[in-house]
């Protein structure tokens, strides 16, 4: 006999985590599906969080994602690690089907999460302090610093002006050369004081921090430039991983979120979305965490008004 779970959970990164934790506080039979060996999603992967509330001593990512598993597993929800879920049915029963079984559920959370693309950056070590991958949760340890941040879209050379604001020296890496860098766009950066390095791609970055050294490499002629800095930024498209939700008819943008309503409602009766699948804007862990809360709570209305 199959068990029927109140609410399945696509997803084990802080949303799916902590959707996880609210659904089980709130009394409803709760299975999270993760696809890797071991639940935590991107936050595995920041070795500092320095933004996160309630740790202003700062907190690896594993340690964090390690309490909010505890926590998950303790309100009683249910965590299937390597599990990737690769069919879903979302008649009034959803059922979600998994390499290994089929569960069957009221309510479905899709907290999938994103994954990174555009970088190009065969032999690069982008491990260690002094490289960041996300402006809005290193601010404190950016300001006043020289920084080049790489990227090949908008939103990089957004940040870099912002930072131009904040910071003693920003460069901006401008790797694949795919910005048609209007005029404008480059005289917006030169006003602002951001020097532009174009046709370069980022080959490996060295030294310890504030003494970083990052090594480029020219697209064509293979030249080596070698640039002293404090931090090197990483500005890369966040794309949504929910090619086996669109296959079940779950909306999303051109832009690849799910689109949700204010209570993460998607276009599907019953089906919830919420975190970075839902809105890249939402791409920190405190916001997935808030948005994976909120959701639970109308997921959970849902199960108890409407089954
Ligand atoms: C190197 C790095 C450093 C970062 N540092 C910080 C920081 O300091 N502070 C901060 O606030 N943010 C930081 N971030 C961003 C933060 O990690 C993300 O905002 C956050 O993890 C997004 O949470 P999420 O749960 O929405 O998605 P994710 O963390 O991407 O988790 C989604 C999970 O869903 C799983 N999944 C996907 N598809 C399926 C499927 N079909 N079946 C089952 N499971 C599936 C994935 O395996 C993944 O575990 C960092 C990100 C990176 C990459």
């Amino acid at each position: 006999m199959k068990i029927m779970y109140d609410v399945i959970i696509v997803g084990a990164g802080p949303t799916g985590l902590a959707a996880g934790i609210y659904s089980a506080f709130f009394g409803l039979r709760t299975l999270i599906l993760e696809s890797n060996k071991k639940a935590g999603g991107r936050v595995l992967k920041a070795r500092t969080i320095v933004n996160y509330p309630g740790f202003p001593e700062k907190v690896t990512g594993h340690k964090l994602v390690a309490k909010m598993v505890h926590q998950a597993e303790e309100a009683g929800a249910e965590l299937h690690t390597s599990e990737e879920v690769v069919n879903l049915s979302c008649k009034k029963r959803k059922c979600v089907e998994t390499k290994r079984d089929v569960y069957y559920s009221n309510a479905l959370i899709l907290a999938s999460g994103a994954g990174m693309t555009g970088l190009d950056l065969q032999g690069a070590t982008w491990i260690g302090d002094g490289v960041a991958y996300c402006r809005e949760c290193n601010e404190p340890l950016i300001r006043e610093m020289d920084i080049i941040v790489i990227g090949n879209t908008e939103r990089a050379v957004d940040e870099a002006i912002y930072l131009s604001k904040i910071a003693t020296h920003v460069r901006l890496v401008n790797y694949a050369n795919l910005i048609t860098m209007g005029t404008k766009v480059k005289e917006k950066l030169k006003k602002n004081g951001v020097e532009l390095i174009e046709d370069f791609v980022g080959e490996a970055v060295k030294g310890e921090p504030p003494h970083k050294q990052l090594v480029l490499r020219h697209l064509r002629s293979s030249e080596l430039r070698k640039l002293k800095t404090n931090i090197v930024l990483v500005i890369s498209p966040v794309v949504p991983f929910v090619s086996v939700l669109r296959r079940a008819g779950i909306a999303t943008h051109r832009a690849g979120c799910v689109i949700v309503d204010e209570f993460g409602r998607t276009n599907v009766e019953g089906v919830f979305a919420a975190g970075s699948c839902a809105s890249v804007m939402k791409d920190i862990i405190p916001s997935c965490v808030g948005d994976g809360t909120t959701v639970a709570a109308c997921a959970c209305l849902y199960v108890k008004h409407k089954t």
